[in-house]
């Protein structure tokens, strides 16, 4: 109950594909750009990924593309709203879900 809030101390970018989060606990957080998308909360995202795959779908540009977040802005201090290159602009990732996606070596390990 008294444990402080998480928070980031710092964010930033390796390379071209992955976002790195250091939180006020000490943890460093690796997150894949595509690993954050694929979990996007919105509801249209959502929606998708409730759907059966149809094969004769036609691709969207963003599965041709490499996607890219084009702008990364802090909501309050509880969430980041991150705007797509493919203009996708709805999803608000709070600092919890991000923490829950961190994909660092220590958490996909606990997850097994
Ligand atoms: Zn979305
Ligand atoms: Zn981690």
């Amino acid at each position: 109950m008294a444990a402080q809030t998480l928070r980031p101390v710092s964010l930033s970018k390796e390379g071209d594909n992955r976002l790195v989060i250091e939180w006020n606990d000490g943890h460093r957080s690796v997150l894949a750009w595509a690993h954050i998308r694929k979990n996007c909360p919105c509801a249209g995202c959502r929606e998708e990924r409730n759907q059966p795959v149809n094969p004769l779908r036609i691709l969207k540009p963003n599965e041709i593309g490499p996607l890219k977040p084009v702008s990364f802005t802090p909501i309050g201090h509880y969430a980041y709203k991150i705007v797509w290159s493919d203009g996708h602009d709805s999803g608000l990732f709070t600092l919890e879900h991000l923490r829950a996606l961190c994909q660092c070596p220590d958490c996909v390990g606990n997850s097994k």
